[in-house]
């Protein structure tokens, strides 16, 4: 039985997690749900998956929460940084999914690799902003990391078990491939007319095609940044050259990625856009189990199509790729930059089109210091939300 801490668990992703683990109980046990501020959604989960520990990172979340449990529940509401480290690195924990949103997942999650479990990474935003020290703390702990990200999981799924087995550390080339084949469906505004882009609303943004999501990384999915962040977080994980790795517009979202090979193959993983597959891919890996995802139907599915992407529409996907190019402190920024943008946006401060010009004057401005220690990525990370936010107030 693995005992699982899920991180973000009121999320989308939480939400996927809790349904893998409700198809496979003889296999997985909640040992904590975490989340923010959400009383009424964790009161609901504590209900239904009976957790040792409820954490809320918000103190009058956790009170609340305390006083609305029913006694015969016997859990533990707990709440403060201090409490959720200890949360994460406790013996009897092996697994922890990390699915809190941004970069207040950066510690939590780095928390768990230092401590060695299995993690389970969806918090792309922790590998952008701190790549090279997250991947460093895994070697160092011999913590298993698992991408859940559709794309990254796709590919993990394509590469030979040497290259599974040596993740962030990887060597590409001598394994034969050529390129990594980063899929992204262009979001719902791959077709709008370009000039309708600036009026776009919220609610438009929020209305991806294929995948339910939570509002930031759909708002990241219609700008084409999180392909931007993906790209970064491809980097450190599958430690690429920039040469070897290509972003192609799929809009069906059936391929997930693909992996080219020197000798011509090209390994892709599909399936129906659901998060419920790469989650239960690394929840058992290398086994495998139910997800309750429906298999794919290829004559309903009928025509797959792949474009160029087209970074005029998409500025954040280039500032991203450049960002990659110039290393950590930049891609710190960006990320930080691209937290400020999207709620301003998402809270109707910003025009969708506002996002890319924020994130670029940030990455212009904001002096890039050398980042050796986590501090360091905190201390740029704020100082960019500082410049960010008397950006939004400018504009
Ligand atoms: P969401 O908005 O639905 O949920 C976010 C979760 O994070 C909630 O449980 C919330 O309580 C928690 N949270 C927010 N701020 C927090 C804070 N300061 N401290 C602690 N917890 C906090 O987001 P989501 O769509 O589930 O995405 C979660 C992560 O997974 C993101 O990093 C996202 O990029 C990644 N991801 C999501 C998907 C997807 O399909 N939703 C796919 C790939 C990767
Ligand atoms: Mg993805």
């Amino acid at each position: 039985m693995q005992q699982m801490v899920i991180l973000g668990a009121t999320g989308s992703i939480g939400a996927s997690t809790l349904s893998v683990i409700t198809s496979n109980p003889e296999a997985y046990s909640v040992y904590a749900l975490v989340a923010n501020t959400n009383v009424d959604k964790m009161l609901a989960l504590c209900l239904e998956h009976k957790p040792k520990i409820a954490h809320m990172v918000d103190g009058v979340a956790a009170s609340e929460l305390k006083s609305r449990l029913p006694a015969h529940l016997q859990l533990e509401v707990t709440t403060g940084e201090d409490e959720l480290y200890d949360l994460v690195t406790k013996s009897c924990v092996d697994t922890v999914m990390a699915a809190i949103v941004g970069a207040a997942g950066l510690l939590p999650t780095l928390a768990a690799v230092k401590a060695g479990k299995r993690v389970l990474l969806a918090n792309k935003e922790s590998l952008v902003m701190s790549g090279r020290l997250f991947i460093d703390a895994m070697r160092e702990s011999g913590a298993q990391v698992l991408p859940v990200d559709s794309e990254h999981n796709a590919i993990f799924q394509a590469m030979p078990e040497p290259i599974q087995q040596s993740i962030g550390v990887c060597d590409l080339d001598a394994a034969g491939i050529s390129h990594i084949l980063l899929t992204g469906s262009g979001g719902p505004f791959l077709t709008s007319p370009l000039e309708s882009l600036s009026a776009m609303t919220p609610e438009q943004a929020c209305k991806h095609p294929n995948w339910s999501m939570g509002r930031k990384i759909s708002v990241d999915s219609a700008s084409m940044m999180n392909k931007g962040l993906e790209y970064i977080e491809a980097r450190w994980l599958f430690n690429t050259k920039p040469e070897q790795l290509k972003v192609v517009i799929h809009p069906q979202s059936v391929v997930h990625s693909m992996v080219q090979y020197r000798d011509g193959s090209v390994l892709a993983q599909l399936g129906n856009p659901d998060m419920r597959t790469p989650i239960a891919h690394c929840m058992s890996y290398p086994k495998r189990i139910t997800s309750g995802v429906e298999p794919l139907d290829f004559f309903t599915v009928g025509k797959l199509s792949f474009l160029q992407p087209d970074y005029k529409r998409f500025p954040c996907l280039s500032l991203a790729i450049e960002a990659c190019k110039q290393g950590q402190e930049a891609t710190t920024i960006l990320n930080a930059a691209n937290e400020i943008s999207v709620a301003a946006f998402l809270e109707n401060k910003l025009k969708f089109t506002d996002i890319a010009k924020i994130n670029e004057q940030c990455l212009s401005q904001v002096s890039m210091s050398s980042l050796e220690t986590i501090d360091d990525i905190i201390a740029l990370d704020t100082q960019t939300r500082r410049y960010a936010l008397d950006l939004v107030t400018k504009i």
